[in-house]
């Protein structure tokens, strides 16, 4: 894909860029690893006073920020903006904890191990390569370098090639900030220069968020490398809405969890499982919300979903809705591109999905929404849980019993009681199965690239 801003609202190329040569590369992984060193003679304190002035200057450049992330990938101007927020609040988070998630351990006993002391402490590794999806464009790059450079790491960023001006801004917001220059670059490199940077020696680890594909082809190279990865990928996750819920706030939150971000959001609720008793009751009032969405120009403050980011992703939503209903799926809203310029679909709920159709098993990256109806509890975990990915998933239940019953039986890296799947700084974020491996966010997420070095003494 070639590096450009092409603006999803119109179909129109803004802006190409030329990728960084061999040489621009090797340049960039050499000032990596100078600011490396630099960063071992550094304590918290310091890195914490950068990181906060990081999240400053995000918060200064909001509306440049926010304007660069919805004509890039058609985000609506308000949800952009919070997006940049929330990485104001996650650079400060890191700030605020870091020191505290890799404090040094000692064991109460060392002469258990023959010790007069004995217990471990984290080291940092080396340059880390994150290679980003474009979905948020600033806040799955933040989420990631906060807690690396926090932790003493570096980073080196391939982000997706259709967001290279929030790349651009991400390559020298670190080093503004204060850090060591080299600690944090963008390489404006196609996926097919992605191997050869991770193969390079002095890059230590990588973490990947995206397509099920692209972390197949990252983590088999890592292993290949004997390379620590993480790898956060596709989901499609359950929402799953039991009798005893309250039925007018699960489809109010339902019409969020689905449509935010026009829909291309990993942890978006993409599968809607509803018990019988209040399935048609549920169906009318989501539908009905759904159908109120207004579709628009992303920059419209009023909009609230904007245009598919890509062409190719619009063309295979349009795909995915066309198989199931010519295999007899009811479209109970939506279902059309609507007649603007861009690459729109109309928000869509669609019942009747049965095994056969491709939405029953692949994630719908974007505003497409299946229900699901159930008789039983039973039915509801073996949907839910019938998709090789494992996310997240959310459950809407008074009962407290039955929400137990669900979050011990959930394959699913999270469970939202009567709520919508949310990232957190605080809490852990990351899925099973083929929704990835490890985890991001709070202490989980600081320590995944970190050596746990154990200290002995005799
Ligand atoms: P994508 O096509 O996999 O792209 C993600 C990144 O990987 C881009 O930087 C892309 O570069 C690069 N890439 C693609 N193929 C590669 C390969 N073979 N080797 C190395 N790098 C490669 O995914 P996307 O379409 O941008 O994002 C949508 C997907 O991401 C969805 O499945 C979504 O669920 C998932 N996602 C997961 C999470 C999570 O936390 N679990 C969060 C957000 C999104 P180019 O742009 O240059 O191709």
């Amino acid at each position: 894909m070639a590096i450009a801003i092409t603006n999803p609202t119109t179909g129109e190329v803004v802006e190409t860029f030329e990728p960084h040569d061999e040489a621009e590369v090797e340049r960039r992984i050499a000032a990596a690893e100078g600011a490396f060193e630099a960063l071992k003679g550094t304590t918290f304190a310091q890195r914490a006073e950068w990181m906060r002035k990081a999240a400053d200057l995000l918060e200064a450049d909001v509306e440049q920020l926010a304007r660069n992330i919805t004509i890039e990938m058609g985000r609506p101007i308000k949800q952009a903006r919070a997006e940049v927020l929330k990485c104001a609040k996650g650079a400060r988070f890191y700030a605020d904890n870091a020191e505290a998630f890799l404090a040094p351990e000692q064991l109460d006993d060392p002469s258990k191990v023959g010790a007069s002391a004995a217990g471990t402490r984290w080291a940092p590794i080396g340059i880390v390569l994150a290679v980003m999806p474009w979905n948020y464009p600033l806040w799955q790059v933040l989420r990631f370098a906060a807690p690396a450079l926090m932790a003493g790491n570096v980073g080196l960023l391939k982000h997706a090639s259709n967001v290279p001006a929030s790349a651009l801004y991400l390559d020298t917001l670190f080093e503004r900030a204060g850090f060591p220059a080299g600690s944090f670059h963008t390489l404006l490199i196609p996926a097919s220069g992605v191997e050869r940077v991770l193969r390079d020696s002095r890059i230590k680890a990588a973490t990947l968020t995206g397509s099920e594909p692209a972390g197949r082809s990252l983590g088999s190279i890592a292993g290949s490398e004997v390379k620590h990865v993480v790898l956060e990928l596709g989901g499609s996750d359950p929402f799953i809405v039991m009798p005893s819920a309250d039925l007018d706030k699960a489809s109010t939150v339902a019409v969020t969890a689905r449509n935010q971000n026009n829909g291309q959001s990993c942890i978006a609720a993409k599968r809607f499982i509803v018990h019988a008793d209040v399935y048609d009751e549920f169906l009318r009032l989501f539908s009905e919300k759904v159908a109120a969405l207004k579709v628009g120009d992303p920059l419209d403050e009023s909009v609230d979903v904007g245009p598919v980011a890509t062409k190719s992703g619009r063309d295979e939503l349009v795909e995915q809705i066309k198989d199931a209903v010519d295999k007899g799926a009811e479209v109970v809203t939506g279902g059309g591109v609507p007649d603007l310029p861009g690459w729109f679909v109309e928000p869509t709920v669609l019942a009747g999905v049965t095994p056969e159709m491709r939405l029953f098993a692949e994630e719908a990256f974007g505003p497409v929404a299946t229900v699901y109806r159930v008789e039983s509890r039973e039915e509801a975990a073996a949907i839910a849980n019938g998709t090789t990915f494992g996310l997240s998933s959310a459950i809407w239940s008074t009962d407290e019993a039955e929400q137990d019953w669900f979050v011990e039986r959930l394959d699913a890296g999270a469970v939202f009681v009567n709520g919508m799947t949310i990232s957190f700084p605080e809490l852990p974020f990351g899925g099973i199965k083929d929704s990835g491996v490890g985890r991001e966010l709070a202490a989980a997420g600081i320590r995944e690239f970190m050596n746990l070095k154990t200290v002995w003494r005799g």
